[in-house]
Protein backbone atom coordinates (compact mmCIF):
# COMPACT_ATOMS: atom_id res chain seq x y z
CA UNK A 1 0.00 0.00 0.00
CA UNK A 2 0.72 3.69 -0.30
CA UNK A 3 1.33 3.77 3.23
CA UNK A 4 4.08 1.10 3.48
CA UNK A 5 7.70 2.24 4.50
CA UNK A 6 7.00 5.50 6.79
CA UNK A 7 5.56 5.89 9.93
CA UNK A 8 3.69 9.11 11.34
CA UNK A 9 3.91 9.59 15.09
CA UNK A 10 1.56 12.13 16.94
CA UNK A 11 2.74 11.69 20.51
CA UNK A 12 3.84 15.11 22.24
CA UNK A 13 6.94 15.75 23.09
CA UNK A 14 8.53 19.18 24.13
CA UNK A 15 12.19 20.53 24.81
CA UNK A 16 12.27 19.29 28.47
CA UNK A 17 11.86 15.70 27.92
CA UNK A 18 15.33 16.25 26.15
CA UNK A 19 18.22 16.16 28.97
CA UNK A 20 21.29 18.01 28.54
CA UNK A 21 22.47 19.44 24.60
CA UNK A 22 21.56 22.98 25.20
CA UNK A 23 23.89 23.96 22.27
CA UNK A 24 22.41 21.54 19.88
CA UNK A 25 18.58 22.27 21.17
CA UNK A 26 19.34 26.00 20.42
CA UNK A 27 20.78 25.61 17.24
CA UNK A 28 17.81 23.78 16.47
CA UNK A 29 15.45 25.89 17.54
CA UNK A 30 17.13 28.80 15.66
CA UNK A 31 16.95 26.49 12.78
CA UNK A 32 13.14 25.62 13.13
CA UNK A 33 11.11 27.82 15.03
CA UNK A 34 12.66 31.03 14.22
CA UNK A 35 11.79 31.53 10.70
CA UNK A 36 8.18 30.03 11.37
CA UNK A 37 7.47 32.51 14.40
CA UNK A 38 9.78 35.67 12.68
CA UNK A 39 8.47 34.74 9.10
CA UNK A 40 8.40 38.25 8.09
CA UNK A 41 11.08 39.61 9.30
CA UNK A 42 13.29 36.38 7.50
CA UNK A 43 11.11 37.49 3.85
CA UNK A 44 12.37 41.34 4.42
CA UNK A 45 15.95 40.50 5.41
CA UNK A 46 16.24 37.91 2.72
CA UNK A 47 16.83 35.04 4.44
CA UNK A 48 16.12 31.33 3.79
CA UNK A 49 15.09 28.96 6.51
CA UNK A 50 17.49 25.71 6.10
CA UNK A 51 15.54 23.68 4.16
CA UNK A 52 17.34 19.71 5.19
CA UNK A 53 19.20 19.85 8.19
CA UNK A 54 21.66 16.68 8.55
CA UNK A 55 22.04 15.19 12.52
CA UNK A 56 25.05 13.18 12.95
CA UNK A 57 26.38 11.45 15.98
CA UNK A 58 26.68 8.29 18.28
CA UNK A 59 23.60 6.26 18.14
CA UNK A 60 21.30 6.44 21.06
CA UNK A 61 22.41 10.09 21.76
CA UNK A 62 18.78 11.41 20.98
CA UNK A 63 18.74 12.47 17.40
CA UNK A 64 15.00 11.20 16.58
CA UNK A 65 13.75 12.27 19.72
CA UNK A 66 15.20 15.94 18.71
CA UNK A 67 13.27 15.58 15.06
CA UNK A 68 9.61 14.47 17.31
CA UNK A 69 10.33 17.31 20.08
CA UNK A 70 10.53 19.92 16.66
CA UNK A 71 7.62 18.23 15.05
CA UNK A 72 5.80 18.37 18.14
CA UNK A 73 6.49 21.62 19.42
CA UNK A 74 5.50 23.50 15.30
CA UNK A 75 2.33 21.50 15.41
CA UNK A 76 3.47 19.82 12.11
CA UNK A 77 3.08 16.92 10.82
CA UNK A 78 5.90 14.02 11.38
CA UNK A 79 6.61 11.42 8.83
CA UNK A 80 9.41 9.18 9.68
CA UNK A 81 11.52 6.52 7.12
CA UNK A 82 14.28 4.85 8.26
CA UNK A 83 16.98 3.92 5.69
CA UNK A 84 16.91 0.63 5.83
CA UNK A 85 13.18 0.63 4.65
CA UNK A 86 13.51 2.69 1.70
CA UNK A 87 13.69 0.11 -0.81
CA UNK A 88 12.46 1.66 -4.03
CA UNK A 89 11.93 5.54 -5.27
CA UNK A 90 8.19 5.01 -4.49
CA UNK A 91 8.63 5.36 -1.21
CA UNK A 92 10.45 8.81 -1.16
CA UNK A 93 8.48 10.25 -3.37
CA UNK A 94 4.63 9.36 -2.18
CA UNK A 95 6.44 10.38 1.47
CA UNK A 96 7.39 13.55 0.24
CA UNK A 97 3.90 14.20 -1.50
CA UNK A 98 2.24 13.52 1.99
CA UNK A 99 4.43 15.98 3.69
CA UNK A 100 3.73 18.60 1.09
CA UNK A 101 -0.30 17.59 1.07
CA UNK A 102 0.24 17.70 5.23
CA UNK A 103 2.18 20.52 5.36
CA UNK A 104 3.39 22.16 8.02
CA UNK A 105 5.27 18.54 8.21
CA UNK A 106 9.09 17.43 9.35
CA UNK A 107 10.73 14.71 7.26
CA UNK A 108 13.01 12.32 9.13
CA UNK A 109 15.27 10.12 7.38
CA UNK A 110 16.90 7.91 9.60
CA UNK A 111 19.88 5.81 9.08
CA UNK A 112 20.15 8.15 6.20
CA UNK A 113 23.59 6.75 4.65
CA UNK A 114 21.37 3.45 3.95
CA UNK A 115 19.97 4.91 0.93
CA UNK A 116 22.60 7.31 -0.05
CA UNK A 117 26.12 5.58 0.63
CA UNK A 118 28.24 7.73 -1.84
CA UNK A 119 27.36 6.61 -5.37
CA UNK A 120 29.50 4.23 -7.02
CA UNK A 121 30.89 6.21 -9.70
CA UNK A 122 32.24 4.14 -13.00
CA UNK A 123 33.82 0.87 -11.11
CA UNK A 124 31.05 -1.54 -12.68
CA UNK A 125 29.03 -3.39 -10.07
CA UNK A 126 26.26 -1.40 -8.82
CA UNK A 127 25.94 0.95 -11.93
CA UNK A 128 24.26 4.63 -12.26
CA UNK A 129 20.79 2.05 -12.60
CA UNK A 130 21.01 0.77 -9.11
CA UNK A 131 18.16 0.96 -6.86
CA UNK A 132 20.18 2.90 -4.51
CA UNK A 133 21.38 5.12 -7.45
CA UNK A 134 17.98 5.44 -8.60
CA UNK A 135 16.85 6.40 -4.59
CA UNK A 136 19.17 9.17 -4.23
CA UNK A 137 18.40 10.81 -7.53
CA UNK A 138 14.44 10.95 -6.47
CA UNK A 139 15.40 12.31 -2.73
CA UNK A 140 17.92 14.85 -4.32
CA UNK A 141 15.10 15.84 -7.01
CA UNK A 142 12.29 16.36 -4.44
CA UNK A 143 14.60 18.26 -1.59
CA UNK A 144 15.27 20.69 -4.79
CA UNK A 145 11.82 20.65 -5.18
CA UNK A 146 10.06 21.63 -1.94
CA UNK A 147 9.18 24.93 -2.16
CA UNK A 148 9.64 27.35 0.22
CA UNK A 149 6.46 28.18 0.88
CA UNK A 150 5.20 24.52 1.20
CA UNK A 151 6.80 24.50 4.96
CA UNK A 152 8.25 20.81 4.15
CA UNK A 153 11.46 20.43 6.29
CA UNK A 154 13.70 17.58 5.77
CA UNK A 155 16.00 16.04 8.66
CA UNK A 156 18.10 13.40 8.69
CA UNK A 157 20.60 11.40 11.05
CA UNK A 158 23.47 9.53 10.51
CA UNK A 159 26.28 7.77 12.23
CA UNK A 160 28.39 8.15 9.56
CA UNK A 161 28.35 11.08 7.62
CA UNK A 162 31.47 10.11 6.13
CA UNK A 163 29.32 7.45 4.21
CA UNK A 164 26.97 10.21 2.20
CA UNK A 165 27.27 11.59 -1.26
CA UNK A 166 28.64 15.00 -1.01
CA UNK A 167 25.32 15.85 -3.57
CA UNK A 168 23.26 15.72 -0.45
CA UNK A 169 25.05 18.63 0.90
CA UNK A 170 24.37 21.57 -1.83
CA UNK A 171 22.67 24.05 -0.52
CA UNK A 172 18.91 24.16 -0.67
CA UNK A 173 19.44 20.27 0.64
CA UNK A 174 21.20 19.42 3.86
CA UNK A 175 22.35 23.23 4.37
CA UNK A 176 22.52 22.90 8.32
CA UNK A 177 24.82 19.75 9.77
CA UNK A 178 24.38 19.49 13.48
CA UNK A 179 26.39 17.41 15.44
CA UNK A 180 24.86 15.69 18.79
CA UNK A 181 27.33 14.28 21.19
CA UNK A 182 26.80 12.13 23.60
CA UNK A 183 26.33 13.27 26.98
CA UNK A 184 28.74 14.90 29.19
CA UNK A 185 28.35 14.56 32.81
CA UNK A 186 25.84 17.40 33.03
CA UNK A 187 23.74 16.37 30.56
CA UNK A 188 23.86 12.78 32.07
CA UNK A 189 22.45 14.71 35.35
CA UNK A 190 19.91 16.01 33.09
CA UNK A 191 18.89 12.70 31.69
CA UNK A 192 18.45 11.31 34.43
CA UNK A 193 16.41 13.70 36.31
CA UNK A 194 14.07 13.63 33.01
CA UNK A 195 13.92 9.57 33.10
CA UNK A 196 13.60 9.67 36.40
CA UNK A 197 10.91 12.41 37.04
CA UNK A 198 7.77 9.96 37.34
CA UNK A 199 9.69 7.25 39.65
CA UNK A 200 9.66 7.88 43.29
CA UNK A 201 13.39 7.92 44.49
CA UNK A 202 14.67 6.09 47.85
CA UNK A 203 16.37 8.58 49.81
CA UNK A 204 20.40 7.63 49.55
CA UNK A 205 19.61 7.82 45.87
CA UNK A 206 22.45 10.70 44.01
CA UNK A 207 21.86 11.86 40.89
CA UNK A 208 25.00 13.81 40.21
CA UNK A 209 26.87 10.44 41.69
CA UNK A 210 25.49 8.47 39.45
CA UNK A 211 25.76 10.54 36.25
CA UNK A 212 29.91 10.65 37.63
CA UNK A 213 30.13 6.86 37.32
CA UNK A 214 28.14 6.33 33.81
CA UNK A 215 30.76 8.15 31.79
CA UNK A 216 30.26 6.52 28.14
CA UNK A 217 26.54 6.14 28.56
CA UNK A 218 24.70 7.40 25.96
CA UNK A 219 21.03 8.69 26.57
CA UNK A 220 19.45 5.18 25.50
CA UNK A 221 21.58 3.38 28.06
CA UNK A 222 20.58 5.93 30.91
CA UNK A 223 16.78 5.31 30.11
CA UNK A 224 18.31 1.73 30.60
CA UNK A 225 19.30 2.39 33.60
CA UNK A 226 15.90 4.04 35.22
CA UNK A 227 13.92 1.25 33.76
CA UNK A 228 15.95 -0.77 34.97
CA UNK A 229 15.93 0.27 38.63
CA UNK A 230 12.43 0.57 38.62
CA UNK A 231 12.33 -2.61 37.63
CA UNK A 232 14.40 -4.09 40.59
CA UNK A 233 12.23 -1.58 43.18
CA UNK A 234 9.19 -3.10 42.01
CA UNK A 235 10.70 -7.17 42.14
CA UNK A 236 11.90 -6.33 45.77
CA UNK A 237 7.92 -4.77 46.47
CA UNK A 238 9.48 -2.18 48.58
CA UNK A 239 6.73 -0.48 50.43
CA UNK A 240 3.60 0.08 48.39
CA UNK A 241 6.35 -0.37 45.32
CA UNK A 242 7.37 3.67 45.85
CA UNK A 243 11.00 3.10 46.90
CA UNK A 244 13.35 2.79 43.75
CA UNK A 245 16.90 1.77 43.80
CA UNK A 246 19.27 2.55 41.26
CA UNK A 247 22.42 0.17 40.19
CA UNK A 248 24.38 1.27 37.74
CA UNK A 249 27.29 -1.55 37.20
P1 LIG B 1 19.74 5.91 16.75
O1 LIG B 1 20.91 6.52 16.04
O2 LIG B 1 20.03 4.55 17.32
O3 LIG B 1 18.45 5.99 15.99
P2 LIG B 1 19.10 8.26 18.25
O4 LIG B 1 20.32 9.14 18.36
O5 LIG B 1 18.09 8.62 17.23
O6 LIG B 1 19.54 6.77 18.09
P3 LIG B 1 16.93 8.25 20.14
O7 LIG B 1 16.20 7.17 19.45
O8 LIG B 1 16.38 9.64 20.05
O9 LIG B 1 18.46 8.25 19.70
O10 LIG B 1 17.13 7.92 21.68
C1 LIG B 1 16.99 6.62 22.20
C2 LIG B 1 16.31 6.69 23.54
O11 LIG B 1 17.16 7.31 24.50
C3 LIG B 1 15.02 7.49 23.48
O12 LIG B 1 13.99 6.73 24.05
C4 LIG B 1 15.29 8.73 24.32
O13 LIG B 1 14.21 8.99 25.16
C5 LIG B 1 16.53 8.38 25.14
N1 LIG B 1 17.45 9.54 25.13
C6 LIG B 1 18.56 9.69 24.38
N2 LIG B 1 19.15 10.88 24.62
C7 LIG B 1 18.38 11.50 25.55
C8 LIG B 1 18.44 12.78 26.20
N3 LIG B 1 19.42 13.66 25.94
N4 LIG B 1 17.45 13.08 27.09
C9 LIG B 1 16.46 12.21 27.36
N5 LIG B 1 16.34 11.00 26.77
C10 LIG B 1 17.28 10.64 25.88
Amino acid sequence: SIQRGYETVVEKKGWDDIGGLEDVKKKLKQATEWPLLHKETFKRLGLKPPRGILLFGPPGCSKTTLVKVIASVSGATFLSINGAQIYSPFVVRSTFQKARSAAPSVIFLDEIEAIVGKRNLGSGGSGSDSVQERVLSTLLNEMDGVELASSVLVIGATNRPDMLDAALMRPGRFDKIIYVPPPDFVSRQQILHVHTKDIPLAEDVDLEEIADKTNLYTGADLQNLCREAAMIGLRQNRSASSVVCIQYD
